[in-house]
């Protein structure tokens, strides 16, 4: 059996809102460091610059982060774990809970099995 799904959060950085940005990036990716933080939202490919602004959430998490961070991010989009921007063009979203997804079964959430 495998486990249930998390999910990552990805958006654009405001520029005007860099700093707060880059902080909360910093507070839910303890792993990363602002330096490479800062990397990341230079080589970020265009035309969206879309960033992994945390990754392996749980969904509760992820949709109420969607929510809280409009204010530092453009467009924040919740995928399924392991999937991102770069596969956009494969993957599939749940017009219920706009989640993109990769597997074969459908939306985690509306499947029911999700962390
Ligand atoms: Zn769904």
């Amino acid at each position: 059996m495998e486990d249930p799904i998390a999910f990552d959060l990805w958006g654009a950085v405001i520029p005007e809102h860099k700093e707060q940005a880059v902080a909360t990036i910093g507070k839910l990716r303890p792993d990363v460091s602002r330096p490479a933080i800062l990397r990341e939202l230079i080589v970020a490919p265009g035309p969206d610059r879309q960033v992994l602004i945390a990754r392996d959430l749980a969904w509760d998490t992820a949709r109420s982060l969607r929510e809280q961070l409009v204010n530092h991010f453009e467009h924040p989009q919740v995928y399924q774990t392991g999937y991102g921007p770069p596969n956009r063009a494969r993957l599939k979203k749940c017009p219920v809970h706009q989640i993109c997804y990769g597997g074969v079964l459908g939306c985690p959430v509306c499947d029911g099995w999700f962390r």
